[in-house]
């Protein structure tokens, strides 16, 4: 039998994060001691009243289809959250639940982009975006940065880079690998360039109450009218509620957008799930007491392991503003970014992921969601790895 593969399925990338993840899975079940540095998730529990939100829904019987862009209560919780927390007014129609804000990113670029559009993405990037764009059959276009500037674009790159055929801009701050997070006055700078020329911004959003150092998140649509009318932002539950297995995420449109998006959800999941939704809404409108202690872990672990990475020969890294992840420059080991994780996990059990994965070769990703000791452990190990490169 000749399988034919579409040319979308076929022409996606397989993950780089997945191989070396399942390659420190399988050594740990073989009884290796593998530090993990590879987690995109928090390492915190769901609060318990999410939890209990949720089993109540069950226990009540909760557990049939729900509206396809979600439940009322839910997309009036989360109006409610940008009105209080971002100063935005959204009408609920104007919000889509979605099953994971990766969901929604991938609802936004379909419903928005098609062949012949072009997506400006910064890099590094969050390595699904290209390859949703590469599904709706556009083409993305890649500005580069480096740890010179943050991580940050600027609205020169951005307009230098903008065509007649660019559709949307994508922009993730907090960012998610780098931790970059952009201040107000740069956010509204790039806002400004996409008004101006009448481009669509995506805002990933979701790292929004992940900052530390006193860095302030801004959303782009909050500027004027104009910037509101431009934008889209995706939000959603797995960061800040530490909720990565329930699928939950949000964005909130233009109505225009909004009414497309839900067409595309109502004929391709239908509704994110009925009891998820009921502890997505405890988990908007409940209590947040849990952020500030598991901020507050963050931000110890991210200094350490900050000293840590800087104390290494051949190894620099700027300090993270956001989520938790740094990003460490490792081009003076002389190796490719791969070829360095691959050897690191190898010889010293150490799991991080390649930079190259998220379009910048010279980095590795060390995510902080770990903890302390696994935090020392680790980074002790990647030392002894790179003096002994300084020695080969
Ligand atoms: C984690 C993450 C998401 C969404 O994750 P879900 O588990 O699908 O909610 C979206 N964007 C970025 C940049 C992320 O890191």
């Amino acid at each position: 039998m000749n399988y034919k593969i579409s040319r979308r399925a076929a022409a996606l990338s397989p993950s780089l994060t997945l191989a070396i993840d399942s390659k420190a899975k399988a050594m740990k079940a073989a009884g290796e001691d593998v530090v993990g540095f590879g987690a995109g998730e928090p390492d915190f529990d769901t609060p318990d009243h999410i939890k209990m939100a949720a089993v109540k829904g069950l226990a009540d019987g909760f557990t049939k289809y729900t509206p396809s862009s979600g439940i009322p209560e839910l997309r009036e919780a989360i109006a409610a959250k940008f009105k209080r927390e971002n100063g935005l007014t959204y009408k609920p129609s104007q919000i889509i639940v979605s099953n994971g804000g990766k969901h929604s990113c991938y609802n936004v670029i379909l419903a928005t982009c098609e062949e012949g559009d072009e997506v400006i993405i910064p890099a590094p990037y969050w390595l699904s975006y290209p390859e949703m764009v590469k599904l709706a059959g556009a083409t993305s276009v890649v500005l580069e940065t480096s740890d010179r500037t943050e991580f940050k674009v600027t609205p020169e790159q951005l307009r230098a880079a903008i065509t007649p055929r660019t559709r949307l801009f994508i922009l993730n701050s907090p960012s998610n690998p780098t931790g970059s997070v952009y201040t107000p006055e740069e956010v509204k700078a790039l806002g400004d360039v996409c008004v101006e020329k009448g481009v669509l911004i995506m805002s990933d959003e979701i790292y929004e109450q992940l900052l530390y150092d006193g860095a302030v998140h801004r959303s782009v649509a909050s500027f004027s009218q104009a910037h509101f009318d431009h934008t889209i932002i995706v939000h959603g539950f797995a960061k800040a509620w530490s909720m990565t297995g329930w699928r939950l995420g949000f964005l909130a449109a233009p109505e225009p957008i909004a009414k497309a998006i839900d067409a595309v959800q109502s004929h391709s999941t239908s509704n994110p799930t009925s009891f998820a939704q009921k502890g997505g809404v405890a988990a908007i409108s409940g209590s947040q007491d849990h952020l500030p202690r598991w901020l507050a872990e963050y931000a110890k672990r991210r200094t350490r392991a900050w000293q840590l990475l800087n104390a290494m020969p051949g190894v620099s890294c700027v300090n993270s503003k956001g989520a938790f992840y740094l990003f460490p420059n490792i081009h003076r080991s002389g190796l490719k970014s791969a070829d360095f994780c691959a050897r690191l996990l190898e010889q010293e059990k150490v799991a991080a992921v390649p930079g190259i994965a998220f379009g910048a070769d010279d980095y590795i990703r060390i995510s902080y969601a770990t903890s302390l000791a696994n935090i020392e452990k680790g980074l002790e190990r990647m030392d002894r790895f790179v003096r002994g490169l300084q020695k080969s």
